[in-house]
């Protein structure tokens, strides 16, 4: 099997020329005729295996002179075709919505281009990325009420909220005062001690978006925090206080 081009897009699209399912007549799939499948005068001598994801596998057979012209066609199109139309209306995009173009461009190159389009978008809708960040950090205390570590929420979560708004502040504050609180109360109760994952990376984000905030409330939480009695049957409750103080210092 001989590989004639890998995708110049996304690795998961890969062309290969002459694969070695050729002699295998099933796997040649039901139209093979040995005429070529473009021109349908000469024999087909090229057989190319187009994996891309999700659709699976494509066969094609070709003849010499007509492959040139079909692969160039190809990756032609790699480059250039979004693989969604670019979304309009990102001014009323819900955080799922969003979330689903993050997934999407990191599973398919020709996606990262919709994802761009979103973010250059919300740029011009500073209340969108406002009513994001509160969705986003709400999902994150879900997540986190669950057990589950919500790093990456929290992340994109204080990302959109970097400059929120005055009618939206009061809630983001609360929201990442929730969200320090039960990530150092899950690292007290985690058997191993406190480190970046699970819940730490999520605590030291959260931290630093409070701290930008609002840094009061981020003392406070502080102060509240080295008052606490010690909590038994807590494994690392000692160890969780004193990495959100190294991550939140005076
Ligand atoms: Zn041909």
């Amino acid at each position: 099997m001989r590989t004639t081009h890998a995708n110049l897009v996304d690795p998961k699209l890969v062309t290969l020329r002459n694969p070695d399912i050729k002699n295998d007549p099933v796997s040649m799939g039901p139209t093979y005729n040995n005429l070529c499948e473009h021109c349908r005068e000469r024999e087909a001598t090229v057989h190319v295996a187009v994996v891309s994801w999700p659709s699976g596998e494509q066969l094609q057979h070709l003849c010499e002179l007509c492959y040139p012209e079909i692969e160039a066609a190809r990756i032609q199109s790699y480059a250039t075709q979004p693989a969604l139309p670019l979304p309009v209306d990102i001014e009323d995009i819900t955080a799922s919505e969003y979330l689903d173009a993050c997934a999407r461009a990191a599973a398919n190159g020709p996606d990262k281009l919709v994802l761009r389009h979103i973010c250059d978008e919300l740029k011009r809708f500073p209340a969108t990325r406002a009513r994001l960040a509160i969705e986003l950090l709400t999902m994150a205390k879900h997540s986190l009420d669950q057990n589950d570590d919500a790093f990456s929420l929290i992340g994109i979560g204080a990302q959109f909220g970097d400059l929120i708004d005055a009618v939206r502040l009061a809630e983001f504050i609360g929201l990442l005062e929730s969200i320090i609180h039960q990530s150092v109360n899950l690292m007290a109760q985690y058997s191993l001690p406190p480190s970046q994952h699970p819940f730490g990376m999520g605590l030291s984000m959260a931290i630093l978006a409070l701290k930008r905030a609002d840094p009061s409330r981020l003392a406070a939480i502080r102060e509240r925090l080295a008052s606490q009695p010690e909590r038994e049957g807590l494994p690392n409750y000692r160890a969780a206080i004193e990495y959100f103080e190294k991550k939140a210092p005076q």
